[in-house]
């Protein structure tokens, strides 16, 4: 048997899944597994017993020890902690053991965990609850038990619970709406895409630079006299090693569940993607989590070292996640494919308004879902999407939406005007509609692709603000709708309205250049340049209203992420800043001083030999080393200083700003310096791999 007709049977292996749990759980317990999916509520303990020890049976099997309530806390990346299945079974034996206790509920000590004030330090636990709509799989030797995670008093202390509770008010906002069609769906869920860019890079290189051990970026670097100008490496053959890592990532995910269907080479030397095929968003923020964590892990298998942060290398492309997000409902529709039937247009129509709408109304809060330290390297660096959030539609659906807005006929030659609800809309292809890689929102044919999140971050966030923007419009287009007594001339003048009054998120052009972002300006669209400028517009009235109406987030638990996401912040920058003077001080002032006086000694030499040698050479390299050094040894004062000086009482809104301002800025300055010795300085006194090491050696 090839390797290859074994991978259906390899697909899913480690997971417990409906298929595996009817093999094992019986079926009374299935029954009401099933029955709490369908109504929400908690897992009655005796089903719980009955799915916990089949569970634990079939671990056993695959080898699993132990088990773990596998968590997502704030901190972005997963927890675990793990307890082994032995229990004492008296007379020095023990048995295997795993109660429904066990698998619905744990205990983790939330102290640790970042909780922005939710959680009042008398009471340091926290509950992690089994989601019973995701499903338990085996990790290194471990079943894991994919869990919410929240504080005594029951606040979200994670990324999962605001997201369930995102998938819940669209799912209940879009049924009530398609029911206005006549449409007998009982449910609507997001389904995600999220495409993933990473960099391999060689471990012995990595382990080198302190940088990217302690920042996952390179700190200072001057840019490879080759970059990714030939266009040479986007889609190219993979070289061996490379193809060798991929194939096992593969594997590794299959077994895992995850669909990994497409991998190339990306735009930067070293740079690759990853993109699975869509599921539901609860299922794919899960398995972002581990196709990040198996990335990693395999890449050590390998010698290589996957680096996920936004930005590793100045000079060349930096990576995203594109997060691809459509609705979905059990009845088998895509609510934003445009349809064949004037019904189903009417309704990708709506869903279309109401999404353009909820983007121009709460792109603040969008642009918060996307804001920190590592990305603002990414956001508005001409690789990236802008920092000014604007929705593509390409010039088909533009063009109907400016038919409608205008009341003008669209091109289609057989209709007078569109009517909503009653003509069928021209035929908007799929394939013209993605090539524009500058706009941070494209509709790419049947789904929106946010193209801002930064490679390293849980999609959660992100899909959660999408979810429940949309729940909010679909809630207004609702009250507006529902008893009107002429629904066809109702729903044609609110998709009108809407997109008249929303047009100005609208942009088919490129982003990347600046005349875009005076347009935008003059539109009065926000351009929040950096997380300092995002993440006080986290906390507007208007969004604090949106997220408590929806049921996302409570009024505590948006203050706590406020919090959170700040202090994530400047812990970043202090860090980076920190290693940065680090390095300078214990590496490269020495190398370049020592580099200066080898010169010196060489023009010494040469005086001594042949006094009628020129040193100019050596003379005008020590000279610019020389003043270069004493440049940064002043400025990595200045900033070690600015660390020093920082109050860590200070208001958080403030001191995000001194980081960003003081501190970052002082960084940047210092990094320039580093730079401009790299290029000058020979290479046996460099102390770090170049960036043509790193990015050329795989
Ligand atoms: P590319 O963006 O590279 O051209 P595609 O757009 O075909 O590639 O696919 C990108 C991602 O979008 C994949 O993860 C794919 O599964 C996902 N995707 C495709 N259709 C949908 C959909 N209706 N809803 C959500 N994601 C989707
Ligand atoms: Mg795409």
């Amino acid at each position: 048997m090839s390797e290859a007709t074994r991978i259906p049977e390899l697909f899913g292996s480690l997971v417990f899944n409906e298929r595996t749990m009817e093999q094992y759980v019986p079926q009374s317990a299935m029954d009401v597994w099933r029955g709490c999916l369908k109504s929400g509520q908690p897992l009655p303990l005796s089903a719980a017993n009955e799915i916990a020890d089949a569970m634990k049976t079939w671990a056993l099997e695959h080898g699993a020890t132990h088990f773990t309530h596998w968590f997502q806390p704030l901190s972005g990346v997963t927890a675990e902690k793990h307890d082994s299945f032995i229990n004492n079974a008296g007379g020095g034996r023990v048995m295997m053991d795993f109660s429904g206790k066990e698998l619905v509920r744990g205990e983790p000590d939330a102290s640790s965990f970042p909780n922005g004030g939710l959680r009042a330090t008398f009471e340091a636990r926290g509950y992690s609850a089994w989601d019973p709509t995701a499903f338990a799989f085996i990790k290194d030797g471990s079943l894991c038990i994919p869990t919410v995670f929240c504080s005594y008093s029951g606040d979200a202390l994670d990324k999962k619970t605001p997201l369930l509770r995102s998938m819940a008010a669209v799912d209940r906002a879009a049924v009530r709406v398609l029911k206005l069609f006549g449409d007998d769906a009982e449910k609507v869920t997001p389904q995600i895409g999220a495409e993933q860019e990473y960099f391999l890079i060689d471990r012995e290189l990595y382990l080198k630079r302190m940088d990217l051990r302690l920042c996952g970026r390179a700190l200072f670097g001057a840019k490879p006299p080759k970059g990714q100008e030939l266009d040479d490496h986007y889609f190219g053959a993979f070289r061996p090693r490379v193809a060798a890592y991929m194939k096992e990532l593969d594997e590794e995910l299959w077994k895992l569940g995850v669909l990994s269907k497409t991998k190339h080479n990306e735009v930067a030397p070293g740079q690759h993607e990853m993109a699975p095929i869509y599921t539901d968003a609860n299922t794919a923020s899960d398995q972002n989590q581990l196709v990040m964590e198996t990335m990693k892990k395999v890449a050590e298998r390998h010698n290589l070292v996957c680096l996920l942060h936004e930005k590793p290398f100045a000079g060349v492309n930096g990576s995203g996640k594109h997060v691809n997000w459509s609705l979905s409902t059990d009845t088998g529709k895509n609510l934003f494919s445009p349809g064949k039937t004037p019904s189903q247009n009417a309704v990708f129509l709506l869903v279309l308004a109401a999404f353009i709408k909820g983007v121009d109304e709460y792109q603040e809060l969008l642009r918060c879902s996307v804001a920190f330290a590592g990305n603002d390297h990414r956001l508005g660096a001409q690789e990236a999407p802008p920092a000014v959030i604007s929705v593509f539609l390409g010039t088909e659906l533009e063009g109907i939406i400016d038919a409608i807005v205008d009341e003008n006929d669209y091109t289609a030659p057989e209709h007078k005007s569109l009517r909503i609800g009653v003509d069928v809309l021209p035929a908007i292809p799929q394939d013209t509609t993605d090539r524009n890689r500058t706009s941070p929102v494209a509709f790419t044919g049947n789904k929106f692709e946010f193209r801002m999140p930064g490679s390293s971050q849980s999609i959660a966030g992100p899909v959660t603000i999408l979810n429940t923007i949309m729940a909010e419009e679909l809630d207004e287009f609702y009250a507006q709708l529902k008893d009107a007594p002429d629904f066809t001339a109702a729903l044609h003048k609110l998709i009108r309205d809407t997109f008249s009054a929303h047009r100005r998120i609208i942009f088919n052009g490129n982003g990347y250049e600046e005349a875009w972002i005076k347009e935008a300006e003059k539109r009065g669209l926000a351009n929040l340049h950096n997380t300092a400028e995002a993440l006080p517009t986290y906390i507007l009235p208007k969004n604090i209203e949106l997220l408590t109406r929806q049921g996302v987030y409570s009024k505590e638990e948006i203050f706590s992420r406020h919090e959170v996401h700040i202090e994530k912040y400047c812990k970043v920058i202090r860090i980076e800043a920190a290693t940065l003077v680090d390095m300078v001080q214990h590496g490269i002032l020495n190398a370049a001083s020592e580099y200066e006086a080898a010169l010196c000694n060489t023009i010494a030499a040469k005086r001594a030999a042949a006094p009628e040698l020129t040193c100019h050479v050596e003379s005008s390299l020590a000279n610019a080393i020389g003043s270069l050094n004493e440049q940064l040894l002043e400025e990595t004062i200045g900033l070690k200083t600015a660390l020093e000086t920082v109050s860590d009482d200070a208001e958080p809104e403030k001191l995000l700003r001194y980081y960003h301002d003081e501190v970052e800025k002082r960084t940047n300055d210092v990094r320039k310096t580093v730079d401009k010795l790299e290029v000058l300085t020979a290479s046996k006194y460099w102390p770090y791999p170049t960036f043509c090491e790193l990015l050329f050696s795989v």
